[in-house]
């Protein structure tokens, strides 16, 4: 997760107001119900796991959990231990663990994604040690508390509740937790290419992306977003070499100024506005909720994508721009090698993010075009991964709406693309549509996940539980709660 619910877009103001810090309500003190009890008591154990990569704590992590199912009753045959050997040689793992259902749906499985490792975490940086779960203020801290330690705990803590209260699904569930979703994302892949017996499914939802909005001034609920897309990441050097000389007798032609003009046509373009399913239902929604002329431009855009009145005032909002195009930004700069010489390279650095479906060669070729540069070389640093768009499903919406009502009647439900990768991405590019769908509302201030002094409501903490139990009844129960 890269701030689930700020999306690209997200932290869109909604409603204007000064923002009042309050703290949250609630301590876990008041949740005594076992499977409360159990899901914090997992979440703290694994909170104190330092699962961050080079640490080579996920496969002890992984063991603990798999542990916990077979106590809650799974047949050991139906949970999976997989070890995975990252490339630099450390350990990590993957843990599938199946839910048997009666198979009377007639349907395929569900996935149900989460991820074990964490961003790490100092502790001479943090206020308190990031590796144990402190409850302080109406908030649980520590890192991963929410990215993504909340969506393990509640997976888990969903399925031994079940489990504990007899429910059988109609269809299998099959968690799948990651673990190394936050450098190579190789775990995740392994787990949907390599274990694929395990793991096939007819949709996934992951409990590391989506999530709900909740108001800055009054902490009331906003809207609830349901990640449906990803952008992909691709980052491309620009560069530009010459002959040089002495800065005492400049030439015709220069690496540093021609760059500068290949940087200042590049900026000029604007890729071509695209809406898909997913954009165009937040564009709609967005509109109904925002006032003013960006959210009528969203309204319109979302009507027509020709508009290209519309799509200039997007334009100009950082904060939904990426909503409706490919972006590529100058993010470094680097040329010369001495204040007396004329520069012999010049490189800038871009970065895009793409929308799905483009592909990142064409990217370049466009970056080539426009910059319309003799004897620019245009580079790409690293891998790019696209991923498709999921296509929107009724009954994921249906089952999602029903959850997010049940907790905040009247609160809508909206589809967003990121512009950040989690390993919905691999699940998605394997052939499996995947729905960022986790069970957490929060303020955009108390956003820190791979920050400092990560934070999450308490009362989140165990409204999740309810949120993950009522769209697992909706998709796979006889009976709706
Ligand atoms: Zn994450």
């Amino acid at each position: 997760m890269r701030h689930a619910l700020c999306l690209t877009l997200a932290c869109i103001a909604l409603v204007a107001g000064p923002a009042v810090p309050a703290a949250a309500q609630g301590t876990s003190a008041g949740y005594t119900q076992p499977y409360q009890r159990k899901a914090l008591d997992v979440y703290r154990t694994i909170v104190g796991m330092r699962t961050a990569a080079g640490q080579g704590k996920v496969p002890a992590m992984a063991a603990y959990l798999a542990d916990q199912f077979r106590q809650g009753g799974f047949p050991a045959g139906d949970v999976h231990v997989l070890p995975l050997t990252l490339p630099d040689g450390e350990a990590t793992a993957g843990l599938v663990v199946r839910y048997r259902g009666d198979g009377s749906s007639g349907k395929r499985p569900i996935l149900l994604l989460a991820h074990m490792d964490v961003v790490d975490a100092r502790r001479e940086d943090w206020t308190r040690d990031p590796f144990t779960l402190v409850e302080e203020g109406g908030y649980f801290f520590g890192r991963g508390s929410a990215d993504d330690k909340f969506g393990v705990a509640s997976l888990t803590a969903t399925f031994l509740r079940l489990k504990a209260e007899g429910f059988v699904p109609t269809r299998d569930l099959v968690i799948a937790f990651s673990g190394d979703e936050e450098t190579a994302m190789l775990s995740a892949r392994s787990l949907v290419t390599t274990h694929r017996a395990l793991t096939d499914a007819e949709f996934a939802l992951n409990d590391d992306g989506g999530g709900g909005m909740l108001d800055e001034a009054t902490g009331k609920p906003v809207a609830y977003f349901i990640q449906a897309a990803e952008k992909t990441y691709a980052t491309f050097e620009l560069t530009l070499t010459n002959p040089g000389g002495h800065s005492s007798t400049p030439r015709a032609d220069n690496a540093i100024y021609a760059l500068a003009g290949a940087l200042t046509r590049l900026e000029a373009y604007r890729f071509p506005v695209q809406v898909n399913d997913t954009t165009r239902g937040f564009l709609r929604a967005m509109a109904r909720l925002k006032t003013g002329p960006v959210g009528e431009a969203m309204g319109r855009l979302a009507d027509n994508p020709a508009d290209a009145a519309a799509a200039d005032v997007l334009w100009r909002d950082p904060e939904v721009v990426g909503i409706t195009r490919t972006t590529c930004v100058a993010t470094m700069l680097r040329a010369g090698h001495a204040e007396n010489a004329l520069p012999q390279s010049a490189t800038a650095t871009v970065n895009c993010r793409i929308f799905p479906g483009v592909a990142p060669s064409d990217v370049k070729a466009t970056i080539e075009r426009v910059t319309d540069t003799k004897g620019l070389v245009v580079t790409q640093i690293g891998e790019a991964f696209p991923s498709p768009a999921s296509p929107l499903r009724d009954d994921v919406t249906a089952a999602v709406t029903a959850a997010v009502q049940a907790r905040y009647p009247g609160v809508p439900v909206i589809p967003y693309m990121a512009a950040y990768a989690t390993d919905g991405r691999e699940v998605r590019s394997a052939g499996i549509p995947t729905f960022g769908v986790m069970g957490l509302f929060m303020k955009d201030s108390d956003q820190f996940a791979h920050g400092l002094n990560e934070r999450v409501p308490v009362e989140q903490f165990f409204g999740a539980l309810e949120h993950w139990k009522t769209m697992l009844s909706h998709l796979a129960g006889r009976t709706r709660p």
